[in-house]
């Protein structure tokens, strides 16, 4: 199996030739209504990721006070802009705008971050992880996945999408006792950790030794390092590292949602 970071590379110049061969650059806008310090550096990163890959992304960056009616109302002119081939609502939003309201406003066919429930798209950081797995070829079908964690932009659409490809899936959450969750975890082949809590699997589990283990977590330790939700070294055949690991991946979704959104639905 090929590193994370060796195979979004090869990805990255495979959506470049893409993009040769579609003849023009294709557009990603991202609405922003926010200031925050970890906002401004992921759009920073996407900006430089669609850039790489030869696309244009245009930062339209709106004040905290924007109300959710002229928020509503900007969502719909850029569904309707031809100049853009998909976008993004940076989250979070303001306290006074619904989450939900903008999600659906989003048109399907332009949803490049996949939260509208009739996105043509995929959620971000499952695809990226089941994209990974299927360009290595894992067999998915018949074998038991568990999904820690039930948020609606990691553990449900993830337990969704194994499902579909025909995985025994058990979810486990904050009300799952935690002898229940070792007894999963040992009889994991494919591991999804996405708590937010650093070393929340760790060594004292047991687990297949050839389970594969992605940690979606991402924490500051005590010396301010990042870090994920699992201990490191865990023994199984594969653990996604943190950094560098399903992080590149969820920034390699949002470009292969816009490489498609531009052949598929694009001028
Ligand atoms: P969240 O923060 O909304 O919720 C945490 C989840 O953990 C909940 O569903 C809860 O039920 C579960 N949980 C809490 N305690 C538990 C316990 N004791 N046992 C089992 N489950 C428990 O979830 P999220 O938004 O998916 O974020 C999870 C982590 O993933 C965070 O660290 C976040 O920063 C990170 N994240 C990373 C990426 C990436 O690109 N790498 C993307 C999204 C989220």
């Amino acid at each position: 199996m090929t590193t994370i970071k060796e195979y979004v590379t090869i990805k990255k110049e495979e959506l470049a030739k893409r993009i040769l061969k579609l003849g023009r650059k294709p557009v990603i806008k991202i609405i922003q209504v926010n200031d925050d310090y970890a906002s401004n550096t992921y759009i920073k990163g996407k900006i430089k990721d669609v850039e790489e890959i030869g696309a244009l992304a245009i930062l339209e960056k709106l004040p905290i006070t924007t109300s959710e009616d002229e928020l509503l109302a900007i969502i719909e002119k850029t569904n309707l802009d031809k100049e853009v081939d998909g976008f993004i609502v940076q989250l979070p939003l303001p306290k006074h705008i619904s989450e939900e309201k903008v999600k659906q406003a989003v048109d399907p066919k332009k949803d490049l971050d996949g939260f509208n429930v009739l996105s043509k798209f995929k959620s971000a950081t499952p695809n990226g992880i089941l994209t990974f797995l299927d360009d290595n070829n894992y067999k998915f079908e018949g074998k038991n996945a568990l999904v820690i964690g039930r948020s609606n932009i990691v553990g449900k659409p993830m337990a969704k999408y194994l499902l579909e490809k025909n995985m025994t899936v058990t979810v486990a959450h904050s009300k799952t006792p935690n002898d229940e969750l070792r007894f999963f975890v040992k009889n994991a082949d494919l591991i999804i950790v996405a708590v937010g809590k650093a070393n929340f699997v760790d060594k004292t589990y047991e687990f297949k030794n050839n389970a594969y283990i992605f940690d979606v977590g991402i924490n500051r330790n005590e010396n301010n390092k990042l870090v994920g939700d699992c201990e490191k070294d865990l023994p199984v055949a594969f653990q996604s590292p943190v950094p560098g690991g399903v992080g590149l991946l969820t920034r390699l979704a949002l470009l292969i949602n816009l490489v498609e959104a531009s052949e598929k639905y694009g001028l």
